[in-house]
């Protein structure tokens, strides 16, 4: 087949024909054909129609960089003309990800020294669930092996990922759930608090929601908790301050392991290299994946704490898990490239001292007063607005999710990417944003925000 990749109806037409999408309704795909995206540069994409879009969801919350680095195509070229390829199993390592273990221990919390390599943080968080599992097995407690985890929480697409993740919609689907996984409330006090409860309140009721599963359960029977220290795909959960010193406490009262899913916010996201560091906690295992690499190469790391990795090697044993991809040199390359250029132009203070803070004052102070929205919230370059059709009562727009997609398309016409999902429009840009492009975007949603207004008033 000889098609050139600028004939796009022709390309538009074999989406349709051969290409199967991730979390997509087909028939509608079908009628509405897919927008094709051919370029990226800094912090825009451009599509097949000629449009510039300001990408305020860095691709899929990964491209933290910004798109158009040549550097790292340098760094997967040079990687690929050396070694494209060598497996990690058998006794054998490739230089690349030998430094990048040692690098993201550098850059972990203390406790954390050893990593495990995968292609997806769907694949890491299988490993997670694995791992700890296979500690408490070694630690002679095979029967501790339930998982606490919450609703709404989303921990990947795989079989492992979607267990632990709390979607009622996926787990429709699954045919069965990987066993022994329990789902807590989540600590989203814009919906769940009492109208007299203050949100600091309901931080701690969410977090004992942990506890009380802990002891319906038996300590002696839960090998760990799971949680995104901001819940992402859920809508940008932003917890309480009190939730997670409160959860860490429970944790360590019942000898529970504490797993983070930092696949969203690690390397930078927060402010911080581990949004572990942003709200005090020190876990058992972090799971990281996309801004890893920025998204150039499809690659997650688990990091694993020294109570685990310890006990793994002392005890030893075969841990019977892995994949052919784990330490992929090129992608470990690619990797090295990135956290260069996010250290090198110190993207992470800029977030955490300059952009984070600017991008939290201008939600407020431009959009909070629209007569659509309930709340604005953000924690570094990761921020939420949530769509209401009452101000004071937080009543929504019916059918869930309606308001908040009018929002998002008239966004994405007016030349700016986010998110919907259910009532709430989120967005987590790349870390190169500046004050400038907080602007811009801020314009654009607000104008998206006031035409919104204008169909669900029937204007
Ligand atoms: N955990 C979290 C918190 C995520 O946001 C995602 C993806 N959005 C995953 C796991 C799964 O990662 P992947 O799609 O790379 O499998």
């Amino acid at each position: 087949m000889n098609i050139s990749s600028k004939d796009y109806s022709r390309l538009q037409q074999l989406d349709a024909a051969h290409h199967l999408h991730p979390f997509t309704d087909h028939k509608e795909l079908r009628a509405a054909g897919s927008r094709i995206v051919v370029r990226g540069d800094g912090p825009f994409v451009y599509d097949s129609e000629g449009n510039e879009i300001l990408d305020a969801m860095a691709g899929l919350w990964c491209v933290n960089i910004g798109y158009g680095r040549h550097e790292l195509a340098d760094a997967a070229a040079a990687q690929i003309r050396e070694l494209p390829y060598y497996n990690s199993f058998f006794k054998c390592t490739v230089p690349a990800s030998v430094k990048l273990a040692a690098r993201l221990v550098e850059l972990a919390p203390d406790n954390i020294n050893q990593v495990f390599f995968g292609s997806s943080g769907s694949e890491s968080n299988d490993t997670a669930l694995r791992l700890v599992r296979h500690y408490w097995a070694l630690e002679g407690k095979p029967e501790k092996n339930i998982v606490i985890s919450r609703e709404n929480a989303y921990h990947g697409s795989t079989i492992a990922g979607a267990s632990l993740g709390g979607m009622k919609p996926m787990h429709k689907q699954l045919g069965g759930a990987v066993p022994n996984i329990v789902h807590v409330i989540a600590p989203y006090a814009f919906e769940g608090a009492e109208p007299n409860e203050s949100d600091e309140a309901f931080g701690l009721r969410a977090a004992r929601a942990i506890e009380e599963a802990i002891l319906a359960a038996g300590p002696d029977k839960v090998a760990a908790f799971i949680g995104e220290p901001i819940m992402g795909a859920g809508g940008v959960r932003i917890p309480p301050a009190s939730y997670w010193p409160e959860v860490q406490r429970i944790c360590r009262q019942y000898d529970v392991l504490l797993m983070l899913d930092e696949v969203i916010t690690a390397y930078g996201r927060t402010g911080e290299w581990f949004a572990a560091k942003t709200f005090g906690i020190t876990p058992d295992t972090i799971t990281t994946a996309k801004a890893l690499t920025s998204g150039y190469q499809p690659l997650s790391a688990l990091l694993v704490g020294d109570r685990i990795a310890s006990t793994l090697v002392e005890k030893g044993g075969e841990f019977y898990h892995g994949y052919t991809y784990s330490g992929h040199p090129v992608c470990c390359a690619v990797a090295l490239a990135n956290l260069d250029i996010i250290d090198r132009e110190a993207l992470i203070n800029r977030v955490r001292d300059d952009t984070g803070p600017y991008l939290s004052e201008q939600l407020y102070q431009k959009l909070s007063g629209h007569p659509l929205v309930g709340e604005t919230r953000s924690v570094g370059l990761m921020g939420a607005v949530e769509i209401v059709r009452d101000k004071a009562s937080r009543l929504r727009f019916e059918p869930s999710g309606h308001a908040a997609t009018k929002v998002r398309d008239h966004a994405i016409a007016n030349g700016l990417m986010v998110r919907a999902t259910g009532d709430t429009i989120i967005m987590s840009p790349p870390l190169i944003w500046t004050r400038e492009t907080i602007d811009l975007a801020m314009d654009r949603l607000g104008t998206a925000l006031d035409l919104a207004l204008d169909d669900l008033s029937g204007k």
